[in-house]
């Protein structure tokens, strides 16, 4: 027998050779006489067409090629008829490594819509659309490393279990081996941490960032890509529980070279996708969102718009006054909403933009003051369809004002003295983003629920698998 080759490969194979072939049946149809067989193999969206001479197999072995059954075939790779493929396999030989039942397979109902396969997590690869997705999402993934690694940055890895509550970035997931039975306590009758496994208070981490500022500030350009954890109980189309997120972070860095640098990764990202995934692209395009193909190259070429966040309040409550109205208020001191994004990136620009220079009552501690004592250098990229991508700022760098700024707000400098070193010791002119991963791969695929860029999707009440 011939050594297995996969369709993405078949397809690309001269006909007139003996071949192998091993994957899942797509579909069977065909008459009294022969069988065509659509086998998939999840290296590709296409299918290579199957031929199969009925007269030559025993009714008993086709009656158990169904939708879903695993297979292998081997015969003559032969030019194509007529399946829209230019090679088919006319078969010799059909093992049948796994039967499927068709009246329980999952994905053989008429119900196919998102809610539907989320509800079947642990089949939804086995389809077209969540195949394509995957796919884009290892391209993204690979594709995110090699720009780094063009580039000369470390990739940092950083703790998931931490004992810093970094930025205040959301809620997080707490971390215990203790007894939820039978709490120890201490004098006081607050919960005995020195009890608990680590000897303190730990969480599930919300940013690699701060870590990720220790390495700056020694190896001069990391990033960091892994998991992130953020408890927040909003059930909106953007939010997981567990998400991955990118976070460079650089040494001599400005705000500027900030957004140079986060403008470029993410053009390189969609090309890359433009590039690499064209095959699956084109399916999520013609199925689901036929402007996808056009977005991606648009945004790939054009010039992302920088402006300051007292500007972009500007122009919303210009919009209003226009009759455009939102759900949520818009004024200076306001955190921007998903739909205030939007309106600015789709409605008046129509393009990505850099919101910079926010208030600093609504940005994290670290950022870098302005001096006009009310705004700090934070950068979001704010994307279509999406809102806000990616968060970044240039870090402050002056140990005194990040000392007066951890006690303006009340912080406890417990847990953060390592953090401040790095402004004690050599301190540097810095800056740094986080890309959420899924956030990218919603603008890549087109899809419209963050649930479904990701293989296995944690969200509140929804921890399946
Ligand atoms: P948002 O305002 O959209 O909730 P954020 O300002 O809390 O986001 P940051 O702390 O700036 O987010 O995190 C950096 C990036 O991580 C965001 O720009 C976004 O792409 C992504 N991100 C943040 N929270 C989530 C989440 N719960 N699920 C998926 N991605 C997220
Ligand atoms: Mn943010």
């Amino acid at each position: 027998m011939e050594k297995r080759i996969k369709v993405k490969d078949l397809l690309k194979c001269e006909a007139g050779r003996k071949v192998t072939v091993k994957g899942w049946v797509r579909t069977k149809r065909g008459n009294k006489n022969v069988a065509f067989i659509a086998l998939n193999d999840g290296s590709t969206i296409n299918n290579i067409q199957i031929v199969v001479d009925k007269t030559a197999f025993e009714e008993s072995l086709l009656t158990k090629i169904t939708t879903g059954a695993a297979i292998r075939v081997s015969g003559d790779l032969v030019e194509s008829v007529g399946s829209g493929q230019s090679v088919e396999i006319q078969a010799g030989e059909i093992e049948i490594y796994g039967e499927c039942d068709p009246m329980r397979y999952p994905l053989q109902k008429k119900d196919t819509s998102f809610e539907y396969l989320r509800t079947v997590a642990h089949m939804r690869p086995r389809t077209n659309t969540f195949g394509a997705i995957l796919r884009i999402r290892n391209q993204m993934a690979f594709a995110i490393h090699k720009f780094f690694n063009e580039k000369g940055f470390v990739y940092l890895h950083t703790p998931l279990i931490t004992a810093s509550d970094c930025e205040g970035a959301g809620q997080m997931f707490k971390v215990t081996t203790l007894d939820l039975e039978n709490v120890p306590r201490n004098k006081k009758g607050e919960v005995d941490y020195t009890k608990d496994f680590f000897g303190k208070e730990t969480s599930l981490t919300v940013s690699g960032q701060l870590e990720g500022e220790l390495g700056a500030t020694a190896l001069g350009e990391i990033y960091t890509f892994g998991p992130t954890f953020r408890a927040e109980n909003s059930n909106t189309p953007r939010h997981l529980a567990e998400f991955w997120m990118i976070e460079p972070e650089m040494a001599f860095y400005d705000i500027k070279d900030n957004m140079d640098l986060a403008e470029e990764f993410i053009k390189y990202l969609v090309k890359h996708a433009l590039d690499n995934c064209m095959d699956d692209i084109k399916f999520l395009n013609d199925r689901y969102d036929n402007e996808l193909i056009s977005r991606l190259e648009s945004v790939a070429d054009t010039e992302f718009v920088r402006l300051p966040y007292t500007e972009g309040i500007r122009i919303l409550e210009e919009a209003i006054a226009n009759g455009t109205s939102f759900e949520y208020p818009v004024g200076w001191g306001t955190d921007l909403q998903s739909e205030h994004e939007r309106y600015l990136v789709e409605q008046h620009f129509k393009k990505p933009v850099i919101l910079t220079d926010y208030p600093k009552d609504i940005k994290a501690f670290y950022m870098k003051q302005n001096e006009d004592g009310k705004t700090v250098r934070a950068m979001d990229v704010l994307f279509p369809k999406i809102g806000e991508i990616i968060g970044g700022s240039e870090r402050e760098a002056s140990l005194e004002k990040l000392e007066n700024r951890i006690s303006e707000l009340g912080m406890s400098r417990r847990g953060l003295e390592w953090y401040i070193d790095t402004r004690r010791f050599g301190s540097v002119p810095h800056s740094g983003f986080g890309l959420g991963f899924e956030r990218l791969l919603l603008f890549v695929t087109g899809m419209s629920n963050i649930r479904d860029v990701i293989p296995f999707p944690r969200t509140p009440k929804n921890a399946e698998y």
